[in-house]
Parts: C-alpha cells; sequence; structure tokens
C-alpha cells in the first residue's frame, strides 16, 4: 500500500527512535526537561521570535496562540478553507471564546483589499472587534499553496500602521521555506505568533511549536496547563523534534518533486504544484478513492468531487512512480 491520505502518516526512523530512547528528561511541567526547553529555543532561534511553546498538536498550538492574541468574544480574520476554522472542531470558540470571520480565495491566498474591508476594531458596543488577522503558510485544503513573502509583508506594513496582530499557522512553513528559499526569520518576521508542526513533513511522531513574543508564550504556557496540555517527561517526543530538524527539513524538496511527479501523471500542471501537496478535481471522489485503494494507493476525498494526495518522508521515488500510473490509470 502506498499512503498518499497525508503527511502525518510517517513512522519515526530507527535513527530517530534511537535519538527518542537515549533523551535526557525531566518534568516539563516544572520546566526541568532539558530537551524540551532546547528544543523551544531551537525553533523560536530559527524563526527570530523571543520563545517557543512545545505542544503535543498543531490545533493546541493554534488555540493557545490565537488566545494570546484575541480576547474572548473578540474576532479573527482568516481564509475560509484555513484549518482553524475548518479542521479544528471548533476549539477557538468551543474553548478560548472567540469568533471568526473569513475571506474566499482559492489559492488560499491573502486578500489585502478585503481584509481591510473585514477589518472593524472599534465600530461602538454594536460590533465585535477584530484583533488579529490569521494567514496559513502552505495553504493545506487550497493544495498547499505558498504564500508570497510581499503579500505578506504588506500585510504587517498594514497591520502595524492600524495595531492589528497577525497569527501564522505554519503547520507546513517548513515546506514554504524549502519551495522558495524564503528564511525562515523572514517568515518570522511578519509574525505576532506562530505555531509550527513537527509531525507533518518533518516525521516525528508527535509534537507543535507555538512561537511568539516572551509575554505570549507565558499566557499560552498557562493555557497549555488549562486545557491539560502540561506534560511530564516529554523530552523523549522534543527529542524526535530535535532530530527531525536536524535531518528532514531540506529532503522536504524530494517530496514537492514526488508531488509533481504524480500530478504530471494524473494530467494535472506540475507547476501548479508548489509544494507536496496535490488536489485533483474528479467525478466521484468516494470512486476514485475506492478504485485507487483496490489497487495500492490510498487517497484522501476532501469534498464530493475533489480528492487530495500528499508526498512525505515513507514515500519514495519509486513510491510515487507507482502511484502516478496506478492514478492516471483509475483516472482514466
Ligand atoms: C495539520 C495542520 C494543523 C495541526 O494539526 P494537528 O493534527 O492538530 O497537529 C494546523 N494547521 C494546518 C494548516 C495543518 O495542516
Amino acid at each position: 500500500m502506498i499512503d498518499l491520505r497525508s503527511d502525518t502518516l510517517t513512522k519515526p526512523s530507527p535513527g530517530m527512535r534511537q535519538a527518542m530512547a537515549s533523551a535526557e528528561v525531566g518534568d516539563d511541567v516544572y520546566g526541568e526537561d532539558p530537551t524540551v526547553t532546547a528544543l523551544e529555543a531551537r525553533v523560536a532561534a530559527m524563526f527570530g521570535k523571543e520563545a517557543g511553546l512545545f505542544t503535543p498538536t498543531g490545533s493546541m498550538a493554534n488555540v493557545l496562540a490565537v488566545a494570546a492574541l484575541v480576547s474572548p468574544g473578540q474576532e479573527i480574520l482568516c481564509e475560509s478553507r484555513a484549518h482553524i476554522v475548518r479542521a479544528e472542531l471548533g476549539a477557538h470558540g468551543a474553548f478560548t471564546g472567540i469568533t471568526s470571520r473569513t475571506w474566499v480565495e482559492p489559492d488560499g491566498q491573502l486578500d489585502l483589499p478585503t481584509i481591510q474591508d473585514l477589518y472593524a476594531p472599534d465600530m461602538g458596543t454594536y460590533f465585535v472587534r477584530t484583533a488579529a488577522v490569521s494567514v496559513e503558510n502552505t495553504h493545506n485544503f487550497a493544495g498547499g499553496t505558498v504564500l508570497p513573502l510581499d503579500d505578506l509583508r504588506a500585510l504587517r506594513t498594514w497591520a502595524d500602521e492600524v495595531g492589528c496582530a497577525i497569527h501564522l499557522d505554519g503547520a507546513r512553513i517548513w515546506n514554504a521555506h524549502v519551495a522558495t528559499g524564503t528564511a525562515l526569520s523572514e517568515y518570522g518576521a511578519i509574525a505576532d505568533t506562530m505555531a509550527v508542526c513537527l509531525s507533518k513533513g518533518l516525521g516525528a511522531p508527535v509534537g507543535s511549536v507555538v512561537l511568539g513574543s516572551a509575554e505570549a508564550i507565558e499566557q499560552a504556557r498557562i493555557r497549555r496547563k488549562r486545557l491539560g496540555g502540561g506534560m511530564r517527561q516529554v523530552g523523549i517526543l522534543a527529542a524526535a523534534g530535535q532530530y527531525a530538524l536536524d535531518h528532514n527539513i531540506d529532503r522536504l524538496a524530494e517530496d514537492h518533486a514526488n508531488a509533481r511527479l504524480i500530478a504530471a501523471a494524473c494530467g494535472v500542471d506540475p507547476s501548479t504544484v508548489p509544494t507536496n501537496i496535490v488536489v485533483l478535481d474528479v467525478p466521484s471522489a468516494p470512486e476514485v478513492v475506492a478504485a485507487a485503494a483496490e489497487r495500492g494507493v490510498r487517497i484522501g476525498a476532501v469534498g464530493p468531487r475533489r480528492v487530495r494526495l500528499l508526498t512525505h518522508l515513507d514515500v519514495s521515488r519509486e513510491d510515487a512512480e507507482r502511484a502516478g500510473a496506478i492514478l492516471a490509470e483509475v483516472l482514466a
């Protein structure tokens, strides 16, 4: 079976397991796990942020980051298919009391004029107050699309003028970095808070990191405990993250090449596949998913007539070639 349903499906490699087994640990709720502390500081430095906080999931990282910027009853603006509003099961409303409004952009891009239109920080006592804008790079449900740095900078410039905060959901910021060559610190510079994921393309079994100012991360640490996310000898997991950062960033280029290879085999212009996600419009998603699975390729439906596939660490060049051939057959 070649499993292309998600880049979360990777399994820790022998080298990663070795690093986990030999990790130095302590009780992280007491701030005494050196491996966690080192990981948090390392990721913060990579993005030029003051501090970081290790979380079990990207969803929790997003909830904690957004809560540091937006108070209960205030709103955040984001694209309509953003992970924070589509795939976190209402966590921001259910746990931290935040509402949202969205703009629609087919490729998940920024739409600054519309954002400026939506932005309402203080329209009296009758309207919800906008406190932040969230952007997603790469954009998952838009097909791994990259937000150009110039657009992000234009958003930052405007946000500074009006006093609006920016959250960057960078679950796959590593893919954007590798696809464009943009320095991670450039991405860090446009955001007040970020969430970055170690368990997608980087191949760790668990873990994300929230990044921001020392004060935002202090708040996030309190909220993480409140949500039941205070973890103990979790250096075992942070060690997997450290290993992923050491070994698995640059190789994301292979995933991108494999995604383009599969896209081309499926009759999709590979230049429309910027990173590791391929979205295909098909006559019937359930039928295509079932037919592909029967022939040994697992993909996922993301709409009634839309399927999504992702390349990752556990998909070799040969796997991609075979998957491409099988999917071409299924689509024909
Ligand atoms: C996967 C993902 C997350 C976090 O997902 P978890 O499954 O909670 O770790 C957040 N944002 C985006 C864009 C994602 O793709």
